[in-house]
């Protein structure tokens, strides 16, 4: 027992086989959820002219309290070509150009139109209501950095700088191959001893939640040739994803043969419940990870080391799975290797509260369905209280 690799270790090897996937530019309406390979440069000044921020009056600070003549009107995106004087106001609505000589916008509900003219009554804070130029960034500065997946605003930020096309990572290309003779596709009548198949779409939706797309080859059978076919195609892929045959019976066919087609294995088995089994491997440019095939296993290995490598591949900044702080909102008690429990969050006090669901069993999917967390609780012995410090992955 005490030679099983533990989940980091087990982690870190996976992370040290990554290879990151080649670059590419894409224009901006093309380039959600990609991430990032070099920082993006702000083309333009933002703002790139002194702009007004409110509807008002465009004056000088020094000149108020007084009423002025008003001597012209900016709109936004038409500014005028003149210098504003001493003593005079323009007009100018949100986003117009602050006219030069002009310090200040007076918004329009803190003074009064009266022939003409404006009545400015109280003082205004020189610099009042002008967004100055490069105030929110300046030319040539990173408006996103490398590693980040980009996102509706980080897109926003780009188009707003003037950015065309980033580079980015290509997307992994993903092939999930389920295995097991009892399993039946939705829309079959089960045999007695037979199962649908729920990895392959609990799998499908996670590799598709990283960006990467996925090939889902028909349930594969426990047989030599069914195995072969499906780990050969699933071998010219980036990442070749199996669930089941990875135990030690005599119908788990996925890692001898992987390694009669060449797949060295790094690691096989790791102290993590559920989801001991977990196996991979590599070869040339191919990751290979084999899951087992209880739902529960499959979900939680995935979490712990497929989704870490399909996003370092894109080479996202922190890779590792996302854990957050939370206490436990029931007693635990412990076993002998660290468990990831089905939990239900609440939030108390301002603290995240994880209560663990009954029905633990990682075969127990539909129970599964009622967590929202993944609390990491270590191996041990005796109990941990309700309140504990603990960490939980979002499901
Ligand atoms: P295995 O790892 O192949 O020994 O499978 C362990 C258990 O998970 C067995 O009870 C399988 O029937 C079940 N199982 C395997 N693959 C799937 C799947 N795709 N969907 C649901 N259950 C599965
Ligand atoms: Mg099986």
């Amino acid at each position: 027992m005490d030679e099983l690799l533990s989940i980091t270790e087990a982690l870190e090897l996976v992370l040290g086989r990554v290879q990151r996937l080649e670059v590419e530019d894409v224009v901006l309406d093309e380039a959600a959820g990609r991430v990032l390979a070099e920082p993006a440069a702000a083309a333009v000044d933002l703002p790139s002219f002194p702009a007004s921020a409110m509807d008002g009056f465009a004056i000088r600070a020094a000149d108020v309290p007084a009423t002025l003549p008003i001597v012209a009107r900016v709109a936004a995106g038409r500014p005028v070509a003149r210098e504003l004087a001493a003593g005079e106001a323009m007009g100018i609505s949100t986003g117009g150009v602050v006219p030069d000589g002009a310090d200040s916008v007076v918004p329009i509900e803190d003074v009064e139109e009266r022939d003409g003219a404006l009545v400015v009554p109280g003082n205004v804070v020189e610099g009042a209501n002008v967004r100055p130029r490069a105030g929110d960034l300046r030319a040539g500065d990173p408006v996103v950095g490398a590693g980040v997946r980009l996102g509706p605003v980080h897109l926003g930020a780009l188009a707003a700088a003037g950015v065309t096309t980033v580079r980015v990572s290509r997307f992994p290309r993903v092939v999930l191959a389920v295995t097991g003779t009892e399993l039946r596709s939705a829309g079959e009548t089960l045999e007695r001893g037979e199962i649908y198949d729920a990895n392959g779409v609990i799998l499908a939706t996670q590799i598709r939640s990283t960006g990467a797309t996925v090939e889902r080859l028909p349930p594969v059978k426990d047989d030599a040739d069914s195995t072969r076919a499906a780990i050969e195609r699933g071998l010219e892929a980036d990442v070749l994803i199996t669930s089941g045959g990875v135990s030690v019976g005599v119908h788990d066919l996925v890692r001898t043969t992987e390694a009669e087609l060449g797949v060295e294995e790094v690691f096989w088995r790791v102290a993590v419940r559920p989801g001991k089994p977990v196996a991979f491997g590599v070869r040339g440019g191919t990751l290979i990870f084999g899951l087992p095939g209880n739902p529960v296993s499959s979900l939680v290995g995935f979490e712990l080391f497929v989704r870490p490598a399909l996003l370092a591949m894109q080479g996202l900044e922190d890779p590792r799975p996302a854990f957050k702080p939370g206490r436990l909102g029931r007693p635990v008690r412990l076993v002998e290797r660290d468990s990831l429990l089905r939990a239900r969050t609440r939030v108390d006090d301002g603290a995240v509260m994880l209560d663990p669901l009954t029905g633990q069993e990682s075969h127990m999917i539909a129970r599964a369905a009622m967590a929202d967390a993944l609390v990491l609780v270590p191996g041990g012995e005796g109990e941990l209280a309700a309140g504990t410090a603990v960490s939980y992955l979002s499901l």
